[in-house]
């Protein structure tokens, strides 16, 4: 491939006021396969010349064509693809991949081309031969020595194919041993065809080359001519320039993650703990939630119960509004129970008989849950003529002791004391009275001063059957009566739930900015770090897409790896909690899903800020030794 360049009256002018002139009208023309040395005192512009050969760097003035083609033409998006196209680069700064094995730093320029990996390593292996350093293939780069790491370039620059080579002092850094075997690597791509431009301070290595350049204040002030080349141009680099395969760059990704696991574990700590405190906050709310709801429908929400005058309205008799009560859904005991006004109870002739209040009731004593001590068998129902006290008329009525069945008197009439209650949670004024059965010897009439309905439910039922029972009660005028439910256990668990979300939401948005915050630092200060190798990538194709996708990429991985660790330390820590309290642990597989997608958005936009200065490098100054 023929890849003339030559230089039109360049000049290019660093900074405004003052201005720096690096050069100054440079006409140059070098032809396809020469081998020319540049030489000239420091801060002559050799350095300035190279890059702007390279397209590295644009000239402030003057044209620049490259194979007879205007690189004012070509545009910026384009200029990387060109680059790659035409050129290899050995820098004095060496430059090659410190955290990744030798042969990988031979193969990158041939990832921006699309080239198989098999060719890729097959080439990157045989190159390293060439230059004599296959046994270091698989050598991290920053174990190289100098001598190595520019012989890996010049390597990199044999495998690329590119038909010229910019060596700006490749020497500078390097011993005499090492000086001569990295010409005779440089003198090597040279007889494959390629053109080769090496700036060198060394006399003798110049005089090696075909032709000798002499640069001073920005302009050659000496040139010895052009010369032929010593061998037929190579052919064209194979591969297509900007074709970066996916799977290509996801494998470099990954080796670019996995070659730095200090940093990388650092990041995905951080997102983890991000994540891991959100799935935890949440799991645990989730599971108190339920908890809290359980609670709720066990005890309080079965219970359902109501109250009326017994003087007004149409409700029928006690029996029968139990029976309509019982006939409910979800109602599963049900009792009826008249509240008069207070008699003479007595449990023995020879003391004066005591005021109490007397209580008749209908139904099943299950719905009142009286805790009662029995004599015999426990009784579902009250017989006629049976009757409980309640613990405390018992201890003032000096009732003997049960098992035997005392008989107390109710306005004269008789009673046989079947149970003594000793709980009444529902009505605990029972405590202090006696209950007995409508059907008993007694004259009520008149005397009833209120009704009350005790309903016990099943799980869940009470609502719906404390809107149904004062129908049930009194179809014509349900509004009398005074129910009692529960606090409505969905209302209660929206409440909780709507307090939960909402301090769950800031604690997760806490926590994701802050680790949001952790990774931008971490990735800035990486692609500082960086610098180096991303001018290197830019210099060898990468277009700046290529770069942003690169850091975007790894921020994806270290955003799903930390998203994953973070939703199982999240599970333990749910677990633990809810082993500890035994409680049944509730965890959303979506959640799940959610927390490794939330996980990569934290990466990526952790990343958002190095990226976008990663892509704004510009690979001349990034390339420069120093940096
Ligand atoms: P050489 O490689 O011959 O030592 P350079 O090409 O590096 O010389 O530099 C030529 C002149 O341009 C020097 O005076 C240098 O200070 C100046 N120069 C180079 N790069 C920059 C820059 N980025 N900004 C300002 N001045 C620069
Ligand atoms: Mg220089």
């Amino acid at each position: 491939m023929m890849r003339e360049v030559k230089l039109s009256r360049v000049s290019r002018v660093y900074g405004t006021s003052p201005t720096v002139i690096a050069l100054d009208g440079i006409e140059l023309t070098i032809g396809q396969g020469e081998f020319v040395a540049i030489q000239g005192e420091s801060g002559g512009g050799k350095s300035t010349l190279l890059n702007i050969l390279g397209l590295l760097d644009t000239p402030t003035g003057g044209d620049y064509f490259l194979g007879g083609q205007a690189v004012s033409d070509v545009s910026a998006g384009q200029l990387p693809l060109t680059r790659s196209d035409s050129f290899a680069y050995v820098f004095q700064a060496f430059h090659i991949l410190e955290q990744r094995p030798a042969v990988e730093s031979v193969e990158l320029s041939m990832l921006y081309r699309g080239i198989s990996t098999q060719v890729r390593r097959d080439r990157a292996l045989d190159a390293l031969t060439q230059v004599g350093i296959d046994h270091l293939a698989y050598t991290v780069g920053r174990n190289l020595s100098g001598g190595q790491r520019q012989r890996v370039a010049v390597a990199r620059a044999l495998a690329s194919r590119a038909p010229v080579l910019l060596a700006d002092e490749p020497t500078g850094n390097l011993d005499s041993r090492n000086t001569q075997a990295v010409m005779e690597c440089l003198e090597r791509v040279h007889r494959t065809g390629a053109t080769v431009v090496l700036v060198t301070h060394s006399q003798e290595l110049a005089a090696r080359a075909d032709r000798r350049i002499q640069v001073a204040d920005g302009k050659i002030v000496a040139d010895s001519g052009q010369s032929s080349p010593v061998a037929p141009p190579p052919p064209a680099p194979d591969g297509e320039a900007g074709r970066v395969r996916l799977r290509h760059a996801l494998a470099d990704v990954w080796a670019n993650v996995t070659s730095r696991i200090g940093r990388t574990s650092g990041l995905v700590a951080a997102v983890a703990v991000a994540i891991a405190l959100a799935v935890a906050t949440s799991g645990l709310a989730f599971s108190a939630q339920a908890q809290v709801s359980d609670t709720f429908n066990a005890a309080e929400s079965t219970d359902v119960f109501m109250q009326w005058d017994e003087l007004t309205g149409d409700t029928g008799t006690a029996e029968s509004i139990v029976q309509r009560l019982a006939a409910l859904n979800g109602v599963t005991a049900a009792g009826v129970v008249s509240h008069h006004d207070a008699r003479t109870v007595s449990a023995s002739p020879v003391r004066p008989p005591l005021m109490a209040p007397v209580l008749t009731y209908e139904g099943q004593l299950e719905a009142a849950r009286l805790g009662v001590e029995w004599p015999a068998a426990p009784r579902k129902t009250l017989g006629d003529g049976e009757a409980l006290v309640g613990r405390n008329l018992a201890d003032q009525l000096q009732l003997p002791t049960l098992p035997t069945t005392p008989v107390i008197e109710v306005d004269g009439a008789p009673l046989s004391v079947v149970g003594i209650i000793d709980t009444s949670p529902r009505a605990p004024e029972w405590l202090g009275g006696v209950v007995t059965t409508t059907t008993s010897e007694i004259r009520f009439a008149d005397r009833t001063i209120s009704v009350t309905a005790l309903v016990t439910t099943a799980t869940g039922a009470a609502n719906q059957v404390s809107r149904e029972a004062p129908l049930a009660i009194d179809p014509f005028a349900p509004d009398r009566l005074v129910v009692k439910q529960p606090t409505d256990p969905n209302s209660l668990r929206a409440t909780i739930e709507g307090s939960v979300q909402a301090s769950l939401i800031v604690l997760t948005v806490v926590a994701m900015l802050g680790s949001i915050a952790s990774v931008t630092l971490a990735t800035l200060a990486a692609v500082a770090e960086r610098r180096g190798e991303i001018g290197l990538r830019r210099a060898l194709g990468a277009r700046r897409r290529d770069i942003w996708s690169m850091l975007t990429l790894e921020a994806t991985a270290i955003g799903v790896s930390g998203g994953m660790i973070g939703v199982l330390l999240g599970l333990g820590a749910i677990l633990a909690v809810t082993i500890a309290r035994h409680w049944t642990p509730i965890f959303d597989a979506r959640l799940g899903l959610a927390a490794i997608f939330a996980g990569a958005l934290i990466g990526i936009v952790g990343a958002l800020a190095g990226a976008m200065r990663a892509v704004r490098i510009a690979p001349s100054e990034a390339l420069r030794p120093g940096n």
